[in-house]
């Protein structure tokens, strides 16, 4: 029995053997138990120091740690073995999962076989296990955060499926810090027709989404929340693997999914999450009972991973609010932190924000935790937050103030679009439904997303809805109005902008009543 400490920079990440580079996945203060016999020759390809251990037989045993789940299975299986055995629809240990997501990240395996890796994960599934496994173990291919003694309990995020319109992390994180939560709040970019709320936030000159973890420590010191994209040194696994996802078609898998977003949410150390689970016409999941498939993976993996995790189920075919698009939707973000805020963006950050307190034991109710989040945002204790976390992450005091001011002259900060034109009702009726996707879609078309990661966008192009839903218009009454930049909007834009809104008979009520259907666990 040869018992090797491992510490520093291992050689066998290095190996072009499988097993031997097993032993690069052991954590640093773990023990490897090699039991060996000598088999004669050196494979040439060997450098030196692994030589020695390459020429005997052995079988690795990690011991289990805190930070790797390991099954002590001893598994000598190559990448090739290791996708064939998810092909044929076994389930991969935890070692091979190990396994694999450390080839990823150490750039020890073809693009080609972690995109099969990857259709295979797709195609098979995984079973509750394996989807921990690799949640954890992507969790750990980066830099985990750490916090305060003092903030135990208290660090809290919400992550959201994505929406039209969904501007709730602006009021929802202000709102939290004001309520004495640590938000340090790492969010995405816009990709397809969903917005981000990084690029909402980058509409504000001076803005600046990517801080250094000691300054992002310091501002959540001093103001509470933070808003953030995410940084090359956390979760470096999801980086490599999102990106291979969206070439391979295989981004819509429940355990990839799961893998990805708790795995970032774990990197932050967060105490409570909530996930806003989006489904509807204008979401990722069109209806409920796919959100809560997705809802119940992420809640389950989340507090295994030791973070309390909560779904609320949300409807989303109606835009959130009444603008979408990125400088607008910061405007109704501001004007919502003066009170002034649509009644079904309040009700999602009251809710969001409610279960929160109560999951961190601020409040023992929802209905406590709701009214102090309301409080929060209606009595401008949020607002004050918002305006030090924009000084905090680059805005000049005197646009923070100016932006925050009663009266703000908010064009004169954030730019307008060159050009608005509205749309006008053909008929008289009372407002059903406005369809979100289509906004979404032709804003997408105008500049206002990108289709690929990394594509510049326009901050001016958005749209403003001028009808609410429930609402009696006359035929000819402007419904919309939209902002974009040259060239036009084409005839099949504006028809299909068009076609979006619904209008219904005099008697006719639209079926919208709370934008909250359920949670889990329940409250
Ligand atoms: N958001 C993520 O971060 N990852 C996914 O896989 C899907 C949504």
């Amino acid at each position: 029995m040869l018992l090797c400490s491992s510490s520093g920079l291992d050689p066998f990440s290095f190996s072009p053997h499988p097993v031997l580079r097993r032993f690069a996945l052991a954590p640093r203060s773990s023990h490897l138990h090699v039991s060996c016999s000598p088999i004669g020759q050196f494979p040439a390809f060997c450098s030196p120091i692994v030589t020695d251990v390459y020429s005997l037989n052995f079988t690795i045993r990690t011991e289990t740690t805190e930070s790797f789940p390991g099954n002590n299975q001893a598994t000598m299986l190559s990448i090739p073995d290791l996708i064939k055995k998810k092909r044929d629809g076994n389930a991969l240990s935890d070692e091979d999962i190990q396994f694999f997501l450390q080839a990823v990240v150490e750039n020890n395996i073809q693009e080609a076989q972690t995109g099969a890796m990857l259709m295979a994960i797709f195609t098979k599934g995984m079973v509750a296990t394996e989807t921990m496994a690799l949640t954890k173990a992507m969790k750990l291919s980066g830099e985990v955060l750490s916090w305060p003694e003092e903030w135990a309990g208290l660090v809290v995020d919400k992550h959201s499926t994505g929406g039209v319109g969904d501007k709730v992390s602006l009021v929802l994180a202000p709102a939290l810090a004001a309520c004495g939560l640590k938000v340090p709040m790492i969010s995405g970019r816009g990709l397809s027709h969903t917005g981000g709320t990084l690029d909402k936030l980058e509409s504000i000159p001076g803005f600046n989404v990517s801080q250094p973890f000691p300054k992002l420590r310091s501002i959540l010191a001093e103001v509470g929340c933070v808003i953030v994209g995410q940084t090359v040194s956390l979760v470096p696994a999801d980086r490599i693997l999102y990106a291979l996802r969206d070439a391979t078609s295989t981004v819509e898998s429940l355990p990839l999914i799961t893998g990805s977003i708790i795995s970032k949410k774990a990197a932050e150390s967060l105490n409570s999450l909530v996930l806003d689970v989006k489904f509807g016409r204008s979401a990722i999941c069109k209806d409920l009972a796919s959100a809560k498939a997705l809802g119940e993976s992420l809640v389950t993996a989340g507090n295994n991973l030791g973070m309390k995790t909560r779904a609320v189920f949300t409807h989303m075919s109606n835009p959130i609010g009444r603008c979408i698009g990125n400088s607008v939707e910061v405007i109704e973000s501001l004007e919502t932190l003066k009170g002034k805020g649509p009644s079904d963006l309040m009700e999602l950050v009251s809710t969001l924000g409610g279960v929160l307190l109560v999951m961190t034991g601020k409040v023992s109710s929802l209905s406590e935790g709701g009214r102090l989040i309301t409080e929060s945002v209606t009595g401008g204790a949020a607002l004050a937050k918002f305006q030090a976390m924009m000084v905090a992450q680059g805005v000049s005091n005197e646009n923070a103030q100016s932006l925050c001011s009663a009266q703000a002259d908010y064009h004169s900060i954030l730019r307008r679009a060159d050009h608005q034109t509205e749309l006008r009702t053909h008929t008289q009726g009372v407002v059903m439904e406005i369809d979100g996707l289509v906004l979404a879609e032709v804003l997408h078309q105008l500049g206002a997303g990108r289709t690929n990661a990394g594509e510049p966008i326009n901050h001016s192009v958005g749209a403003e809805l001028l009808v609410s839903l429930g609402e009696s218009v006359n035929k000819g009454r402007p419904w919309l109005r939209i902002h974009f930049e040259s060239p036009a909007l084409t005839p099949d834009q504006t028809s299909r902008l068009e076609g979006a809104l619904t209008l219904g008979g005099s008697g006719d009520k639209p079926l919208r009543g709370s934008l909250i259907e359920e949670m889990i666990p329940p409250m």
